[in-house]
Formats: C-alpha cells, structure tokens, sequence
C-alpha cells in the first residue's frame, strides 16, 4: 500500500540513505507505526524494508513530495549537498510545512545552507548526527546531538526516540554537526591508543585476550574498545563504521577547529594514520583496522 497517509495521525515519514546505519534506524520508525517512503542509491539495500511494508521511491525528490518528514543518512557532504539542494532533490520537492533532517555526519556550515535554502520555502530543517555505532542503530540506543529551532527539534523528538535514547538540542542548526565533530576529536584519539596499545600488547607477548577481560571495565574502558577489541582479537576488520567515512569525520573536526582557532595534534596524527590505513586498501573497512597498520600478519 501506497504510503501517503496515515491512520494513527502520525506523520508519513521520507527515508533516504538505507545502509549500515539507516537501515536499522528506518526498521525501528516501522515497528513505531510509522509509514515509509524510503529510498537508497543502491535500491536492494531498501528491500528489508519493502518487506516490512516502506514503500521504495525513484529519488530522494519523490520521495519527500510524499512525506511530512524527511529524514536522510547518506555518506558525506556532497551527497548530502546533492540529495538536498540539487534541481529535483528534496528542498525542491518537499510539501510545504514539511520537516527535514539530516542525521549524515556532514559539515556544519552546509547545515546552515540547507537550513536558509529550506526556511525560505517554508521547510524546517534539524542536523542530527548520531553516535553509538552499528550496534547503537541495530539496538535503538543511539546517542542524538541536534541543531536547529526549538519547534523543529521538538517535532522531531518522537521520531528521534525510537532510534536513540540519548538525544540532546545543541542549539541552532550547525550545532548538532558540531556537536558530532567534538565526539570524533575524542573517538579519534582513542582508536588510536586502543590500536597502539593492543599492538603493543601483542608484539611484547602478552595474551591480548586476557588483557581485554581484565581492562575492559577499567580506566582504558571505552565504548570503542568494548565493541571493537573482540572484532580485532577476531580479525573481523569488516565494517561497522567505515575507515572513509572516518577520514571525512577528521577532515571536517580539523576544518572546523582551525576555525575556531584550534590545532589540534592529537586529531592530525590520527588523521595522517587513517589517511595512510586508506592508502593500503582499507577504505571500505571498519575503523578497528588501524590496528593492521602497526599488526600486519
Ligand atoms: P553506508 O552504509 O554507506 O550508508 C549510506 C547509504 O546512503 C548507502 O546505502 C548509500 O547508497 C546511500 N547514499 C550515499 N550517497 C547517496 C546519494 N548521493 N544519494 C542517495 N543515496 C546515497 O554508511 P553508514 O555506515 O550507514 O553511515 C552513514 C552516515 O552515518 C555517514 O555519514 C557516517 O559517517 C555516519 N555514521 C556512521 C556510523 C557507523 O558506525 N556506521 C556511526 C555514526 C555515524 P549505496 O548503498 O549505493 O552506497
């Protein structure tokens, strides 16, 4: 059945961008009750959703002309520049009144864009990046770091509570994008001293699985090395989180913070050691592949 009304007065949803992470996130907006108009580049990966009842769209554009909301989770900025603000996309399509929001990690001053070229057609819009990785989407435990106006933020709070559980307003839109940014800077520093110091380990002898038992709770505990040491000790390098989308993330924090005034070298060490992890052939793998930078057999 066509999705373009909705019988429990909820808003018809536009999903855009059905991969790893928005996959999940538009499967959890189905079991809410909500109806789906989805779409992805690479059409297969919406058909999950197909079979839970979405209905699967030619383009973002037609997509969100039969949507009140339109939420997107593309790759980088220039999908999101394309799936937006190109002839035919969604600022051009979109009902009026209706709600858009991008939850890609992207560049805050492009959400201001998309903000002034929507307000002026009468569209709010929301920046919502997420963090909590693969598993946060699969589980709905996301944490939600949101820019925009306080009535947008609060329309989209429903939808934004059945794919997380941590979701916090920042203030207008760019700070959601920035809010996720000050996250990489921190992420970027710990996938590196996870990788360093579980090389380490290996190369001095040590069981590296017993080390994991004994310091997961303590002080070196982090979500990243709960999640990612197993994978390592596994050699499962497939991805969870891109190593190229982990490259974009640090090229926009190393942007933005030198905007304000910043030089960070902890993030430009990580980001020469993820650019170098690209240049060996692990662009499409997870972020815990570092680890075979300094680990290769
Ligand atoms: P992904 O699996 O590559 O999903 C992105 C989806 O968007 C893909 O299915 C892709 O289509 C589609 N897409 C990309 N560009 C498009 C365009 N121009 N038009 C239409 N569809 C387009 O990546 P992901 O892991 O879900 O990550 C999505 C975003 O969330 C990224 O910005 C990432 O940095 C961020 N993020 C990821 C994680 C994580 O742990 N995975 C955590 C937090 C934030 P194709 O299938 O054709 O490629």
């Amino acid at each position: 059945m066509a999705a373009s009304s909705n019988e429990k007065d909820r808003p018809v949803v536009g999903f855009i961008g059905t991969g790893v992470m928005g996959g999940s996130m538009a499967g959890h907006l189905i079991d809410a009750g909500y109806s789906l108009n989805v779409y992805n580049r690479t059409a297969s990966k919406c058909e999950p959703l197909v079979k839970k009842g979405a209905k699967l769209h030619s383009s973002p554009g037609e997509a969100a002309a039969a949507s009140d909301i339109v939420i997107t989770i593309v790759g980088f900025p220039k999908d999101v520049e394309q799936v937006y603000l190109e002839p035919g996309g969604i600022v051009e399509r979109a009902k009026p009144g209706s709600l858009l929001i991008d939850m890609t990690t992207s560049s805050p001053e492009l959400a201001v864009r998309i903000y002034d070229a929507a307000r002026s057609k009468g569209l709010g819009t929301c920046d919502a990046p997420v963090t909590g990785g693969d598993r946060g989407a699969r589980e709905a435990t996301l944490s939600i770091l949101v820019g925009g106006t306080d009535e947008d933020f609060n329309r989209a709070l429903p939808l934004f509570e059945t794919m997380g559980k941590n979701i916090v307003h920042f203030g207008p839109a760019g700070f959601g994008q920035r809010a996720k940014l000050a996250n990489q800077i921190i992420i970027a520093g710990t996938m590196l001293g996870m990788c360093e110091g579980l090389a380490y380990a290996k190369k001095s002898g040590i069981d590296t699985q017993r080390l994991y038992d004994c310091i997961v709770s303590g002080s070196a505990g982090s979500w990243s090395f709960t999640n990612y040491t197993p994978r390592i000790l596994k050699e499962d390098f497939n991805p969870g989180f891109f190593v190229k989308h982990f490259v974009k993330d640090m090229r926009l924090a190393s942007q933005s913070s030198q905007e304000a005034g910043l030089s960070l070298k902890g993030l430009e060490t990580a980001l020469e050691q993820y650019i170098e992890l690209e240049n060996e052939g692990y662009a499409e793998n997870g972020t815990q592949s570092l680890y075979k930078l300094y680990c290769k057999d």
